[in-house]
């Protein structure tokens, strides 16, 4: 049975068979160091987008722009189907895959956002969200 997990990228990654960083920035430390997965800033909001949300944090303005952000990040993917389709794929062949972030907040991150999109297209995959 596959899982669709999200995770933090600096604790330990779930065992899916695709591991994948969705952010746009990466962190080479990080990146070497651990075994994270693959990099795929495809998945994750652009680097003007990320910039904007970073702002958001700073001023502790995320909580009240993030349905902005989120239809600001669908019309972003929408452009660029094909990364979103290729989950899609690993899914229904019966592979587990993990969305990670650098984020401590799941509830303001990008990848509980790809999760919400991608159990609205397979309502019937088992989640592990943390
Ligand atoms: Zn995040």
């Amino acid at each position: 049975m596959p899982v669709l997990y999200t995770f933090n990228v600096m604790k330990k990654p779930p065992p899916a068979d695709y591991l994948l960083q969705v952010t746009s920035y990466t962190r080479k430390r990080d990146w070497t160091s651990r075994s994270i997965g693959v990099w795929c800033p495809q998945l994750a909001p652009s680097k003007e987008l990320t910039d904007q949300v970073n702002d958001w944090k700073q001023n502790n303005r995320l909580f009240q722009n993030w349905d902005g952000f989120v239809v600001s990040y669908l019309e972003e993917q929408r452009r660029k189907p094909a990364h979103l389709e290729q989950v899609y794929r690993w899914l229904e062949g019966g592979r587990s895959v993990a969305l990670g972030c650098f984020c401590e907040e799941p509830c303001v991150c990008v990848r509980s956002l790809l999760a919400e999109i991608i159990l609205q297209r397979l309502p019937q995959i088992a989640v592990d969200l943390r």
